[in-house]
C-alpha cells in the first residue's frame, strides 16, 4: 500500500461555529494504481488531498505514506515528507517567477536530491514544452504554465502524486494528452496517483473512482 487513510477526519473553525468536512474516510491506493476522486464542488476533495499531501493535519485518524503516520508529523516533519515522498499539482501553478521554465522544472527534484537531466529532458518532450526553457513564468499561458507544473513535479519521481484539477486550463484534446503523460509516467515508475477531476472521460482514463459524498467516500 502506498497511501492508506484510515477514519480520517477533518473539520475547519468558523463563524457559524465548527464545520465537519471529512467525517470519517478510508482510502488505500497501491503502489501504480491510479484513483480519480469527483465530488460535488465543497464535498472536500481540495481538503483530503491537503492532508495526503502534508499540507495540513487531520482533527483524527491515521495517513500512512512512505511508510509512517504523516498526521504525527510536526511542521518540519511535514515539510521533509512533502521535499521526499510526494509530488503536488495544484489549480495555481505556484512556478516561480524568477526562474526560467528549466529552472522551475528542476527545481523541486535538485530539493529532493533526484535532479535527472535525462529524465527530465524525457519530459520536457513529452510534455511539449521544449521551446520554452528559457521563458519565465509571466511569458507562458495558463496552459503552457499548467503543463511546465507538472513536469516540475514529475521531474522528482515521486512515489505518489496527488493532482487538484491538473488540467483544468486545458482544452480536451491536451488534458487527455497531459493525464495520459502522467498515467503512463506513474505506471513506469510505480507511483500512486490520485486526481481530483470533475471530468468522467479523464476519470474513465484511470484505475478506478471514488466519490466524495456527504463527509465520506461513498
Ligand atoms: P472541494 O475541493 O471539494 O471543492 P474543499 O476541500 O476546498 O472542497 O472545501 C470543503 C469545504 O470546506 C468548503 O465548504 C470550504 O468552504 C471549506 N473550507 C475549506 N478550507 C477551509 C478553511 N481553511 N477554513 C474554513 N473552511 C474551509
Ligand atoms: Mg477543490
Amino acid at each position: 500500500m502506498l497511501l492508506s487513510l484510515e477514519n480520517v477526519r477533518k473539520s475547519y473553525a468558523t463563524a457559524e461555529g465548527r464545520l465537519e468536512i471529512l467525517k470519517g474516510i478510508d482510502l488505500d491506493l497501491d503502489a501504480g494504481e491510479s484513483v480519480a476522486l469527483t465530488g460535488e464542488s465543497g464535498s472536500g476533495k481540495s481538503t483530503l488531498l491537503h492532508l495526503a499531501g502534508g499540507l495540513d493535519q487531520p482533527d483524527a485518524g491515521q495517513i500512512l505514506s512512505a511508510g509512517r503516520n504523516i498526521a504525527d508529523l510536526d511542521d518540519r516533519g511535514r515539510a521533509a515528507y512533502r521535499r521526499s515522498a510526494v509530488g503536488l499539482v495544484f489549480q495555481h501553478f505556484n512556478l516561480i517567477p524568477s526562474l526560467d521554465v528549466a529552472a522551475n522544472i528542476s527545481f523541486h527534484a535538485k530539493l529532493a536530491g533526484r535532479h535527472d537531466p535525462v529524465w527530465e529532458r524525457q519530459l520536457v518532450e513529452r510534455l511539449g514544452i521544449d521551446a520554452l526553457l528559457a521563458r519565465y513564468p509571466e511569458q507562458l499561458s495558463g496552459g503552457q504554465q499548467q503543463r511546465v507544473a507538472i513536469g516540475r513535479t514529475l521531474a522528482a519521481r515521486p512515489p505518489l502524486v496527488l493532482a487538484d484539477e491538473p488540467t483544468g486550463n486545458l482544452d480536451e484534446a491536451s488534458a487527455d494528452a497531459v493525464l495520459g503523460i502522467m498515467l503512463s509516467l506513474t505506471k513506469s515508475a510505480g507511483a500512486a496517483l490520485l486526481v481530483v477531476t470533475h471530468s468522467s472521460r479523464l476519470a474513465q482514463m484511470l484505475d478506478r473512482t471514488v466519490r466524495l459524498s456527504g463527509g465520506k467516500i461513498a
